[in-house]
């Protein structure tokens, strides 16, 4: 258990009873800036409704998050929020949680073949892909109206990720009738997870992948579309695009998707380079999770939203899924400033 932070401002009343319980906090990596963002949005939240955390990065290294879960179990933590680098690994880490009777939360990425897991924080992820999806094929009718069919490329993410299989379905929901219909065609054939997937969503990965797509496929045509699912494999996708003559000339760059708002691809769809991403606000999700662990400790129902879709192979967790939000050259300024997400000097 934590110790007390009880205090009495000068004004008075203020009293912050920090004693309801420790949070351990397990995190896959700093190298993307949403999970920054969500762990000190956690820390922050739960520290105002009285509990202590202990917040721990893996540097997306699978026996140092195992290393990590293992240590704050040990240490007697009440709950754990785990965001899991692979979410298949962590059967027998929380086997010993539940042994020790620590409730467990997945964090934003479904933790798979465990019956330890009581709930499931996350986004609307089958719905992350179809805006996706649907902003590329939006932004191909406005850039390449005449050019029939759209070449497209597809990017999924991690393969050991459960969101990135609902991203990929998501956006063939609205790519495959496209594809049937004669108005898109792949080019280099590649599709399903298992061939398209980015272990670790990981830019460089995707940027040589890019590379050698372009110079198989797209010696005597020109890319219309990427489905990009994350922000740094975008970054990567239009580095590798630039670099053979994309957006330079009179060769229009193709229609690339992202997620998770970024700085750098805020940055990119002011430059009109990137086409769109996905905002998703990490604030709103600590918020929903501060709330369940809440709920869970005090012994009540925490608030879901969802009870069928996200089967972890044991069980159906019950889950909370927040809203998704498109943003492109004309609503950046309105979602990610005016929702104070960012600052006009940070992405300008
Ligand atoms: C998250 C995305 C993120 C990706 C890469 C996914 O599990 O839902 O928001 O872009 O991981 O970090």
């Amino acid at each position: 258990m934590a110790t007390l932070a009880v205090g009495a401002s000068l004004w008075g009343s203020t009293a912050i009873a920090a004693d309801k319980g420790l949070v351990g906090i397990a995190m896959p990596t700093k190298s993307s800036a949403r999970w920054i963002t969500d762990g000190e949005s956690m820390v922050e939240r739960f520290k105002a409704a009285g509990y202590d955390t202990d917040l721990q990065y893996a540097e997306d290294d699978i026996p140092n998050q195992l290393a990590q879960i293992e240590n704050m179990i040990t240490k007697g933590v009440d709950v754990l929020v785990v965001a899991a680098i692979d979410g298949t690994t962590l059967t027998n880490a929380l086997e010993n949680a539940a042994a020790a009777d620590i409730k467990v939360i997945a964090y934003d990425r479904l933790i798979r073949d465990s019956d330890a897991v009581s709930y499931y924080a996350t986004f609307d992820n089958f719905k992350v892909g179809v805006q996706q999806a649907s902003s590329i094929v939006d932004g191909m009718k406005k850039r390449f109206p005449d050019q029939h069919p759209w070449n497209v490329e597809l990017f999924g993410g991690s393969p050991d990720d459960n969101n990135a299989y609902f991203f990929y379905n998501g956006a063939m929901s609205v790519l495959q009738p496209l594809i049937d219909s004669g108005d898109i065609v792949i080019p280099s054939g590649q599709m399903g997870m298992e061939k398209v997937g980015t272990l670790r969503w990981d830019g460089a990965v995707a940027q040589a992948r890019m590379d050698n797509l372009l110079s198989a496929n797209y010696t005597d045509k020109q890319v219309h579309g990427v489905l990009s699912p994350y922000d740094g494999l975008s970054i990567g996708i239009l580095s590798s695009l630039k670099g053979v003559g994309y957006g330079s000339g009179d060769v229009q760059l193709p229609i690339v998707s992202g997620q998770d708002a970024e700085v750098q691809s805020i940055k990119s769809i002011i430059a009109g380079e990137q086409y769109s991403t996905i905002f998703k606000d990490t604030r709103a999700l600590a918020q929903v999770t501060v709330g369940m662990v809440d709920a869970l400790l005090s012994g009540s129902e925490p608030e879901i939203n969802d009870t069928t879709t996200y089967d972890n192979g044991v069980k159906v967790v019950p889950s909370y899924l927040l809203e998704p939000i498109e943003v492109d050259a004309s609503n950046w300024e309105q979602v990610v400033i005016g929702s104070g997400y960012y600052t006009m000097d940070q992405v300008k």
